[in-house]
């Protein structure tokens, strides 16, 4: 596919590719004669590339599909892998059948040449669902599915491939692109890639952009947590906003969403 570069193997049987629609990493683990996907990309139609660009991998089926968290570009091709049972957070699935509709609706709006893309999604949430850990088995390999705390949204999901030390982290990390504050809390994202970063023993991929490692989510972390400390002294009137968007670890455009989101939080409007 032009839009595609190839699957990336990060640990054994362990593969990622990168998409460049959004600069997307979906995440493929091999077990005996079964497979597991991680995310499910953003329509119908992408969704089927991806079940093609699985089968120059492995003609096992996909047994079994993760959503990290219930965003339309990690979701909407949910229908497109069953029968395969779809795991996710409970919020996942609650959001995914409370704003789902609405979510397709402001993608079909916005994005003229998907248009008819979006209005082919079909809503179909995970049928298994966890709140803090579940382990899922595929054809002999034991899946963690984590929850770490709030963060990109109020019920990231974290997978990790114990047996191939890969850890695939969701939208809680972003590459090569500011991490998306909208549907975020940024008070709580700190302390939940601190425990993340407890999980780690080899690669990371993060939703969005290059494969890293310990690295790359200290460097993220640190972010963060500037992020925390430069809210919390506006919100105490110790900078005005001026100066507070000049503190931001990003340039000024991408620092008004983050700050705003973690002022919500300092006020007790996002509880
Ligand atoms: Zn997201």
């Amino acid at each position: 596919m032009a839009n595609a570069m190839p699957w990336l193997e990060v640990g054994d049987r362990v593969f990622t590719r990168r998409y460049a629609y959004l600069d997307q990493q979906i995440g493929l683990v091999l077990g005996r004669g079964e497979a597991l996907l991680i995310d499910t990309r953003a329509t119908p139609r992408l969704a089927r590339e991806l079940m093609e660009d699985v089968r120059s991998v492995t003609r096992d089926p996909v047994t079994v599909a993760v959503n990290t968290h219930w965003h339309w570009d990690h979701s909407f091709g949910n229908s497109v892998t069953r029968p395969a049972v779809i795991w996710g957070h409970e919020r996942c699935r609650d959001r995914l059948i409370a704003e789902g509709a609405a979510a397709i609706a402001e993608q079909a709006a916005g994005d003229l040449e998907r248009r008819a893309d979006f209005e082919a999604v079909v809503i179909d949430p995970p049928d298994r669902t966890l709140t803090i850990a579940a382990d899922v088995e595929v054809g002999g390999r034991r899946i963690e599915l984590r929850y770490l705390g709030r963060g990109h949204t109020d019920h990231d999901v974290v997978v990790r491939v114990p047996d191939a030390h890969v850890l695939f982290a969701g939208d809680l990390l972003e590459n090569d692109a500011v991490p998306w504050f909208g549907d975020g809390y940024p008070m709580d994202w700190p302390a939940t890639v601190d425990r993340l970063r407890s999980l780690i023993d080899g690669p990371v991929v993060p939703g969005h952009g290059t494969v890293g490692g310990l690295a790359f989510v200290e460097r993220q972390l640190a972010e963060f947590r500037v992020v925390v400390t430069v809210a919390r002294r506006l919100h105490a009137g110790e900078l005005d906003r001026q100066a507070a968007l000049a503190a931001m670890p990003y340039d000024s455009a991408s620092s008004v969403e983050p700050l705003d989101r973690a002022l919500a939080q300092l006020r007790g409007d996002l509880d």
